[in-house]
């Protein structure tokens, strides 16, 4: 990967202060001691085909990569094995030189749930925290960003986002191995910022919400999407263990309370464009993704309730910008 484009305009933004630190955080992150597979991954991804510039089409719901016609049989055979290496791929779906990458979510639906809501993104510098392996990246681009910085600290999103970059060729989108935490606080860069599916993995979702709002610009646009219950102000579910089976889930608060939340960080203008129950159809088992999903962790004579008897899944879309 060439990350000298996304520092020049990190330098141009004068967000020197992430422009220092982003060469010690990136060797980190891919030093090779921490993750074994790591030279299998990176082999693997140098050896893929690269698709023509103009076959690709990053405003269609499977974010497609090539066409069909341009592999032999066998070499498209190839392809689909070396991605299957990469299992599990949670979020998609893709359509990669032909082959249909059917992922655990339908990501494209939650697109279809926020695109109309948010500010054009013509343009824009956009952070995407907790991007997985960059589905929704793609996405901003295809609606026109000017540059799109993904962020999440799972190696092996980041390796899926090289692959499929690596088969589109250059192009202004970026998924750096690295937390919300570690980048600088208080950049006041980004156009837009979002944070979905995050918030509720987090010990602090307090500290999140700021570290999301210093990093907007004035006037800039926050979309986060996250877990909710049903209730008023005030109340918020923090589950004794796991929920839906996830050891790392903190905070399900109400839309009133997270509305809350966010006034006292400092957000204005906020509201909620979208409140929708997870549905077996969204996240489930498939080809690309053979390990339990939704399914398995809801109760099974109960689909309202968890196994571990807890509302199911339910997520809210919220839009603010900083005051
Ligand atoms: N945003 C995508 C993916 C959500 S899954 C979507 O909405 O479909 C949540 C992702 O957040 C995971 O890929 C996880 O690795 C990442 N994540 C967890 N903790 C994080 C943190 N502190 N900073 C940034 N990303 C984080």
């Amino acid at each position: 990967m060439d990350y000298q484009p996304l520092i020049t305009t990190l330098l141009d933004a004068r967000a020197d202060a992430w422009t220092q630190l982003l060469p010690q955080q990136l060797a980190r992150a891919f030093e090779p001691a921490k993750h074994g597979t790591l030279f299998q991954w990176q082999a693997l991804i140098e050896q893929l085909p690269e698709a023509r510039c103009g076959d690709s089409v990053l405003d269609a719901d499977a974010v497609r990569i090539g066409r069909p016609e341009d592999l032999g049989d066998e070499a498209r055979k190839q392809l689909e094995a070396q991605l299957k290496i990469l299992h599990p791929w949670r979020k998609g779906p893709y359509d990669l030189f032909g082959i249909h990458i059917d992922t655990e979510w339908r990501s494209d639906w939650k697109w279809e749930r926020l695109k109309n809501h948010i500010s054009p993104l013509a343009n824009r510098l956009v952070l995407d925290v907790g991007c997985g392996n960059g589905y929704h990246c793609w996405r901003m681009l295809g609606a026109g960003a000017r540059m799109v910085v993904g962020i999440d600290p799972l190696l092996l999103n980041v390796m899926q986002f090289q692959a499929i970059r690596k088969l589109h060729g250059e192009a202004p989108v970026y998924v750096l191995p690295i937390g919300m935490e570690e980048v600088p606080y208080g950049l006041k860069l980004f156009d837009t910022v979002f944070s979905m599916g995050v918030l509720y993995h987090r010990r602090s979702p307090v500290d999140h919400l700021l570290e999301l709002k210093e990093s907007l610009r004035p006037g800039g646009e926050l979309v986060l999407e996250t877990l909710v219950i049903d209730g008023g102000p005030g109340q918020v579910l923090v589950p004794e263990g796991r929920y839906a089976c996830m050891r790392n889930v903190w905070f399900l608060p109400t839309c009133d309370t997270l509305t809350g939340w966010m006034k006292r960080c400092g957000f204005t203008n906020i509201r909620v464009v979208d409140v929708t129950v997870t549905s077996t159809e969204e996240q489930r088992t498939t080809e690309w993704m053979t390990f339990h999903s939704l399914k398995d962790f809801l109760d099974p004579d109960d689909p309202t309730l968890t196994r571990e008897g807890l509302p199911a899944p339910k997520r809210a879309i919220i839009i603010a910008n900083p005051a």
